[in-house]
């Protein structure tokens, strides 16, 4: 069995999709259940439907076409992302795991191929936050790690709830029926740039992912007293905005002082109230981001954290509440199918690295009701969430080739 990939036709449908967006080319903005979402996911489904795969779509719109196989009963092998975008996003992102995964399948029928197990192509819903400020929501739903009650009360910053905005956009079933059984999927795979710059760097094509790191999000709040940028005296304030930069600096210096390489933390919104340049800030929110392979040593972060806002709150004279959004647990990939994928690798020459994903991924959510694991591609610089995004065409194909072998042996 020699599989081939079409490249020309996958780095076509690439870009034909990279067109379905609500900005100007080349940026691609395509948040979820917006009109250039839905069209999106139209034109993608018609794909699907012409190699001959049934579509199945759960109430939060992810979406499942299927290959059956000559044992329809038997758990699934299963592939996938996402081809949601934030804005002002690139084209690869999501897109090469959903196309390369349906390349990946087209290959196998050519050749003839013929899956015991039925494979699954797997267009996960809103894998970006930016809608409802949780990432991986349809796969959270799938695995059953948010609930249907939670996920119904999101809503976006317009105010629209989960429940509203999907029924909609026409996905009307019970939020209750999205979760999987824990014997669904028999293996998942999913391919997807690296978003960073080490497979370039090392000159690799391919990376196989051993472990995806565990994010954590907090909501901080800071609340001290305002006034007057003239009249009220250095000794007598409570500056918000001076007892967030404290805790913005305590928070980099609790991820550098750990030493570990994948500790990460990052506050990423700052916002303050009331914001003019005359008025002394009363109240600060910040957003931050702390992730780490080792669930010990995320958590150890989180309450280095919580000591330093008591800390900050007590010398500062000012309130410090933290809400926690999110802490995930780490995923390690399944050695079975990391061996399959190496095999791959070595069947067609190809050399790889043994990576962490410190980006989480619909797989970090997959991996708590299947055995999964991830192929990662090199992206240009390791830019990712940008218009100049690019991953190129040779390495796509080597991605989908080395998918589609994984996918053959798992399912033979
Ligand atoms: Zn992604």
């Amino acid at each position: 069995m020699k599989i081939e990939i079409d490249g020309e036709r996958l780095v076509r449908e690439i870009e034909e999709l990279a067109k379905i967006s609500e900005a100007e080319p080349p940026v691609v903005t395509r948040v979820v259940f917006t009109p250039a979402d839905l069209k999106a996911r139209a034109w993608l489904k018609a794909q699907c439907q012409d190699a001959g795969l049934a579509i199945r779509e759960d109430a939060i719109g992810n979406t499942f076409a299927r290959w059956v196989g000559s044992d329809p009963r038997a758990p699934i092998v299963g592939t996938g992302s996402h081809i949601d975008a934030i804005p002002n996003a690139g084209r690869f992102d999501g897109v090469v795991g959903v196309l390369g995964g349906l390349e990946a399948i087209r290959a196998l029928q050519r050749v003839r191929f013929r899956p015991t197990c039925s494979i699954e192509l797997l267009i996960f819903t809103a894998e970006e936050p930016t809608r409802f400020g949780i990432g991986c929501l349809g796969s959270r739903l799938l695995a059953g790690t948010l609930s249907a009650d939670a996920a119904a009360k999101l809503s976006d910053k317009a105010g629209c709830s989960v429940e509203d905005v999907r029924t909609q956009a026409g996905f009307t079933g019970s939020l209750g029926d999205v979760k999987l059984p824990p014997d669904y999927y028999k293996a998942f795979v999913e391919l997807h740039i690296e978003q960073g710059p080490i497979l370039e760097r090392e000159r690799k094509p391919l990376g196989i992912v051993e472990r995806i790191a565990a994010p954590a999000s907090l909501m901080i709040t800071i609340e001290g007293s305002g006034g007057h940028a003239g009249g009220v005296l250095m000794p007598d304030r409570h500056d918000a905005l001076c007892a967030a930069a404290e805790l913005i600096l305590a928070i980099e210096d609790a991820a550098r002082s750990g030493g570990a390489i994948d500790t990460v933390a990052t506050v990423g919104i700052c916002d303050v109230f009331p914001g003019a340049i005359n008025s002394i800030p009363a109240r600060v929110r910040l957003g931050v981001d702390l992730r780490d392979t080792s669930l010990a040593r995320r958590d150890a972060g989180l309450r280095a954290l919580e000591g330093a806002c008591r800390a900050i709150a007590a010398k500062r004279q000012v309130e410090i509440n933290s809400e926690l959004l999110n802490a995930d647990a780490p995923a390690e990939s399944d050695a079975a199918i990391v061996a399959v994928l190496r095999q791959a690798c070595e069947k067609h020459g190809l050399s790889y690295l043994p990576m962490t994903s410190r980006a989480y991924h619909d797989s970090l959510f997959m991996s708590r009701i299947a055995p999964v694991a991830m192929l990662f591609i090199p992206c240009r610089n390791g830019y990712s969430h940008r218009p100049d995004e690019y991953a190129s065409p040779e390495d796509i194909v080597k991605g989908t080739l080395v998918l589609a072998e994984t996918l053959a042996s798992l399912t033979s």
